[in-house]
């Protein structure tokens, strides 16, 4: 019997049609969850443990607060209080006031309170506040996504005030429009991919605009992290020399979620001294948060947790000189791999579509958060099946929500969820972001987001309206996942991380002076606007190749046209997926994961729907797809190598090196396996003639002699798995250490490796250039190694799983792994390291 229909045979309350529904409160539907798998605990206050076969490992209550309000600030003008009024806001909470205070005095100001503390009235205030007191001045706003601009753009324009005309202006707004914009708003919404590519590239036609501008408002600054953020950080540097040519000097106000250290990171963004108000005085009904770990199956009879595999692409594995490496894609579908991997604990994506079910069937508003687009899709497809076959007709009320889709497909989805008609909702991270949903009553959150950052603000999309909440993190098979299900004290009580952002990155700094050239001849007070020594050095080097030329007034760019910057490092145009028969779009993939997603033979999911793929056009960036229901799987395999570009720096430990440096790495996906639906069972592998994608990046790697392995007990043979194993689970616990996921990271391990003539496992950044996370892994080597062996050595597998050494996305079939021979190479690597 499916989970719903055994719910609905225990009599639950029937399924409610329209908006309102209460649902169940948080401990009832905790306590209905809990006992779907076994006997049910009392939640009480504190840790329960997981020992008595109960799935939860932790509950954590995260009492209510009162709100506090504040007075209106007396330069507020009249009409905006009764328009703010009019929409139920009768006076600011504190923070909002405070933050609002300092902006009108002039001060750069972040606000990174939680969410639903009301950051937009923050930056509403002084912002309509100048624009209702001067007829001429401006104002821009900058949000990471269009959604959050629509968002923004209905809030003002319902307080109706005369003469703001506020207008979105993104690369959807048709030439005409842009014109009147242009002309006649006062409050422009856009994203940094406009100003860089559109607004500041014109900026004589928006000289107007410029000259009058007196805020810039950067919504969810927090997203502007790694390489995107630092790109941003420069973007936002043009825009105020661009300020400046025209006469004006904008107050910059930030909103952020909560971080680590809000107003460095902000500084770091902008460029100017930033002061943060990060006290949140807006009131919270209480959360109940539990830490859920999907239980163990039964073990299968056979050899081992490791079903051996047959691929023919496995046959050189093993051998001496195997290199094994991992694919680095920002969206790729871990949890649809794992559902296929030798199965030790039910898959987070399962257990999440059954709480889901649950919650649906009892009436709960629920938004279930999925880290990739095709897991979202699947758990989806997942509810929606087994309310289904309980009640005929109660699948309708799940819905799958992605970023990929079109504006209409989002608008639809969001309107059935606020008018009641949908119940629930799975969702990658485009709903993390500000777009308004209200009235959910609980949030499943199907493995770890990556951040506490973003854990927290995830879980926070519950109980908007003040009522008590319900949130639960399902760990998936990865080490992080267990280890932090297992230690809530790395999630509770412990600040949220800070927000790492590189702006003297090379691939950044060049390109983006390039840029500036282009608009405007550098001079070299511009230089210290951009960083000083390191941008007088890319200055100096760009010069040098012939893409700037000196002359007295300043640095020129030399070509006609402008030059090519890919802020979001996606590496191009996404690709579209496009129904054959009848040439309907049905959404965008990256382009960095088109290869492993949507090659000629792939199955891919749209709205729970599947499609197999026909070809894959990379010229035109367009994949050809049918619907299709096959009773197979598809999985791309991924080759990659790497050479040392350059040691930066070195730790010379006797029989073991650690080393920081610049690596070259190429990759191509050159097969794909299909394996059967059910079982997992691989049907045959097919080659693709895919091109290869190459990325010079930054990389950590640590090297071992022969002898020192040797003896450390790690036969001959095991070194290949010994070492691949470790890396696995290295990669695995980098984010513990650094602001990244192990999507971010990329990692290969062989047992001699031709440049540092010795076993060695490398772990590198997934960005061109580099983000950071390999710098900070070698500056926290030995804690950062530490933890991973503790991770391994403390799994209570007999073999390796995805819960140590296993990895979602191995691009070698997770072959070879040798579980206990890793740990006594970590082991040896940590007595040679020094502290
Ligand atoms: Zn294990
Ligand atoms: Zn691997």
């Amino acid at each position: 019997m499916t989970t719903a229909a055994r719910a609905l045979s225990t009599g639950l309350p029937a399924p409610v049609a329209a908006s309102g529904s209460p649902g169940l409160r948080p401990a009832e539907l905790l306590h209905r969850l809990r006992g779907r798998t076994g006997p049910g605990i009392a939640v009480s206050g504190g840790a329960d443990s997981g020992a008595d076969g109960s799935p939860i490992t932790h509950v954590e209550r995260v009492p209510a607060r009162e709100g506090r309000r504040a007075p209106w600030p007396g330069w507020v003008p009249a009409p905006l209080r009764e328009a703010l009024a009019a929409r139920g806001i009768d006076a600011p909470w504190e923070h909002q006031a405070t933050a609002a205070e300092r902006a009108h005095g002039g001060s750069h100001v972040v606000l990174a309170t939680g969410t639903a503390s009301g950051k937009s009235l923050a930056y509403q205030l002084p912002a309509l506040s100048a624009l209702l007191a001067d007829p001429r001045a401006t104002v821009l706003y900058l949000s990471p996504t269009k959604a959050l601009a629509a968002d923004q753009l209905r809030a003002i324009t319902r307080l109706g005030l005369d003469g703001v005309r506020p207008a979105t202006l993104d690369g959807d707004t048709p030439r005409e429009e842009r014109e009147w914009i242009r002309q006649h708003s006062r409050f422009v919404l856009t994203n940094p991919d406009m100003l860089h590519h559109s607004l500041l590239p014109g900026h004589a036609r928006w000289g107007v605009f410029l000259r009058r501008l007196r805020y810039v408002v950067i919504d969810e600054c927090h997203t502007y992290r790694g390489v995107f953020g630092s790109h941003v950080a420069h973007v936002l540097r043009r825009l105020r020399r661009a300020a400046t040519r025209y006469g004006s000097r904008p107050t910059f106000v930030l909103a952020s979620a909560t971080s680590g250290d809000p107003a460095d990171t902000a500084s770091r963004l902008t460029g100017l001294p930033v002061t943060a108000v990060t006290e949140d005085a807006s009131p919270r009904g209480a959360v109940t948060f539990a830490l859920w770990e999907p239980p163990l199956l039964a073990p299968e009879p056979g050899p081992g947790p490791v079903r051996p595999r047959s691929a023919p692409d496995d046959a050189t594995a093993g051998g001496p000189d195997t290199i094994a490496t991992e694919a680095t894609t920002s969206s790729a579908d871990s949890e649809i791999v794992a559902v296929d991997l030798p199965p030790v604990r039910r898959s987070a994506l399962r257990e999440t579509a059954d709480l889901l079910t649950e919650a649906v069937a009892a009436g709960t508003r629920t938004l279930a958060f999925v880290r990739s687009r095709r897991g979202a899709e699947v758990v989806a497809s997942m509810a929606r099946r087994a309310l289904d076959e309980a009640v005929p007709g109660l699948g309708a009320r799940v819905a799958a929500y992605r970023g990929g889709y079109l504006r209409e497909d989002r608008r639809a989805i969001e309107r059935a969820l606020l008018t009641g008609e949908l119940l629930a909702l799975a969702s990658t991270n485009a709903l993390e972001l500000g777009v308004d949903l209200v009235g959910l009553d609980a949030v499943l959150i199907c493995g770890y987001p990556g951040t506490r950052a973003s854990l927290w603000q995830q879980a926070g999309r519950a109980g908007r309206s003040g009522g008590e909440a319900l949130a639960v993190l399902v760990a998936r098979d990865d080490p992080l996942d267990t280890y932090l299900v297992h230690h809530p004290e790395a999630l509770f009580g412990r600040p949220v991380e800070a927000t790492v952002l590189d702006p003297t990155n090379p691939y950044v700094l060049g390109p983006q002076l390039c840029s500036a050239a282009s608009e405007a001849p550098l001079t070299a007070d511009d230089l210290e606007l951009f960083g000083g020594p390191p941008a007088r050095e890319a200055v100096a080097a760009l010069t040098d190749a012939g893409a700037l030329r000196h002359r007295p007034s300043g640095w020129y760019w030399t070509h006609r046209g402008r030059p090519e910057v890919d802020l979001r490092g996606t590496g191009g145009a996404p690709v579209s997926v496009v129904e054959s028969a009848t040439g309907r779009l049905l959404g965008t993939v990256d382009p960095g994961s088109a290869h492993l997603q949507l090659h000629t033979g792939a199955v891919y999911l749209h709205q729970g729907v599947s499609y197999l793929v026909d070809q894959l056009d990379l010229e035109d960036a367009v994949a050809l797809v049918h619907a299709a229901e096959p009773d197979f799987s598809t999985h791309a395999r991924d080759v990659t190598n790497l050479s040392v570009a350059e040691v930066r720096a070195y730790v010379d430990a006797g029989p073991v090196g650690l080393f920081l440096g610049e690596v070259d790495v190429t990759s191509q996906v050159v097969s794909y396996q299909r394996r059967r639906l059910r079982t997992g069972e691989v049907i045959d592998t097919r080659p693709l003639d895919l091109p290869e994608r190459e990325l010079r990046t930054v990389a950590v790697w640590f090297t071992i002699s022969p002898q020192a392995l040797a003896a450390a007990g790690v036969a001959a043979a095991d070194v290949p798995g010994a070492l691949h194993a470790a890396e696995h689970a290295a990669i695995g616990l980098l984010p513990l250490m650094a602001t990244c996921d192990r999507w971010d990271i990329g990692g290969l391990s062989t047992a001699n490796h031709a440049d540092t003539e010795a076993p060695t496992v490398f772990v590198y950044d997934g960005h061109p250039g580099g983000a950071g996370f390999a710098e900070r892994a070698y500056a926290t080597a030995a804690a950062w190694l530490r933890a991973t062996r503790a991770a391994i050595a403390s799994c209570a597998c007999e073999n390796g799983c995805p819960s140590c050494v296993q990895s979602p996305k191995c691009g070698n079939g997770n072959s070879p792994l040798a579980k206990g021979a890793a740990v006594a190479v970590l082991e040896a690597v940590l007595d040679a390291l020094p502290n």
